[in-house]
């Protein structure tokens, strides 16, 4: 039995299996182990974060990913000339040292669910697997799908993408993972996948998660198709069932995003991410109540992420309490895709908390009742360890990914 000790500061919390429950008097005495949550004032016991849109395979970027021989003048480019070229070359070893290391990271920064969007396109079966057995054995929240896409090997690629969601929906039965289907995005796939990815996520009634209009090409390219945009294609094509994950819609208009809101879909906004790619600021995400906050694979320290949040949104016209109100959003987007109650700290909530004093790494973290960070130390796993397979494995991938045609 463990004890979350709040003293004077009250009130305290005890763990029973997966959930908070309130102290018992009769357990005073028993075994418990006790957790201080009260050595000052300012400690709070709190909710996890959710980072509800991440990339995993991303995760030895700061262990020297070189810089690309020419500069990208545009999102696409950012994209060609970096970020497919990270996930051509990734294998087995490094997407698992890859995302080890970020898990750790996020945990250590209080972050207790993860929504991921994988592509390794030289590594396709048994993806899933990898990430999600690292979630499983270092204890975060996983939700994760395979973003099948055209742009390497045609149709052939894409439907390998779809199988290996599909393997892994039948297949995973880990506590603390669930599968999505996922495509990459509107512009690099066909009409037959999007509704070859619809139809699997209607079938395995599973959400499905896409990026939508992050940047101005998305939306040149569905309307060169016959499309008003992507949304309208990806909509149209039945591939976004309610509950689905949408990224990014930086450049959806006002009436788009209710007609997403009206689908029943989650948004997520990713500040960082969208400033870095100097893509624009999604302004129209105002017209939903159902925006979520992610990283798109920049470290899992959501903190910062919100700050960046309200910094943007405010230089944008944003109300604080519309931006506030997406970050308690994304713990609703986590309930769905879970279906349990996260976001509270109350009776009955699974025991995913975090202990600390706000604006600093929380000293202990809890993820569905099982203790997984001590002292501010990963307990799951020797980050030392997982710090140094991160670095073993960079060189050989920054080679592979610079010997790409
Ligand atoms: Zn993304």
């Amino acid at each position: 039995m463990m004890l979350l000790d709040r003293g004077t500061l009250g009130p305290s919390w005890q763990v029973e299996r997966d959930r908070l429950a309130p102290v018992k008097v009769s357990l005073v005495g028993g075994p418990v182990s006790r957790l201080d949550c009260a050595w000052d004032e300012r400690v709070e016991v709190r909710p996890g974060f959710v980072n509800a849109h991440t990339h995993l395979y991303s995760g030895l970027a700061s262990f020297g990913m070189p810089a690309p021989k020419t500069q990208p003048a545009n999102f696409v480019e950012i994209l060609q000339r970096v970020w497919w070229r990270l996930d051509r070359a990734l294998d087995e070893q490094t997407l698992r040292a890859s995302a080890r290391y970020a898990i750790a990271d996020a945990l250590l920064s209080g972050c207790t669910t993860l929504v991921d969007h994988h592509e390794s396109p030289g590594f396709i079966d048994g993806s899933l697997d990898v990430l999600a057995d690292a979630a499983q054995s270092l204890g975060v929240r996983l939700a994760v799908g395979y973003g099948a896409t055209e742009r390497n090997g045609g149709a052939d690629e894409a439907r390998r993408g779809l199988l290996e969601c599909e393997r892994f929906l039948k297949e995973n039965r880990r506590s603390l993972v669930r599968g999505m289907v996922a495509l990459h995005a509107s512009f690099t796939v066909s009409d037959e996948t999007i509704r070859a990815a619809g139809e699997l996520a209607w079938e395995r009634t599973a959400p499905m998660h896409v990026h939508v209009a992050e940047d101005v090409a998305d939306v040149e390219d569905a309307k060169q198709r016959g499309y008003e945009g992507p949304l309208e294609r990806l909509l149209h094509l039945e591939a976004l069932p309610p509950g689905s994950v949408v990224a990014h819609g930086v450049h959806l208009d006002v009436s788009q995003v209710e007609r997403a809101d009206g689908a029943g879909v989650w948004l997520v906004q990713n500040p960082r991410s969208n400033e870095g790619n100097r893509v624009g600021y999604p302004s129209a995400l105002k017209a939903s109540a159902h925006v979520a906050v992610g990283t798109d694979g920049w470290p899992a320290q959501m903190e910062t992420e919100f700050a960046a949040l309200r910094r943007l949104g405010h230089a944008h016209g944003d109300e604080t309490q519309v931006l506030e109100a997406r970050i308690a959003t994304s713990q609703d987007l986590a309930s769905s895709l879970f279906k349990v109650h996260l976001g509270e700290v109350a009776a009955g909530a699974p025991a995913d908390v975090t202990v600390g004093v706000p604006g600093e790494r929380p000293r202990h973290v809890l993820v569905s009742g099982r203790r997984v960070v001590a002292d501010g130390k990963l307990v799951t796993g020797d980050l030392e360890e997982l710090r140094a397979r991160a670095h073993e494995a960079a060189p050989a991938l920054w080679r592979r990914m610079e010997a790409l045609p």
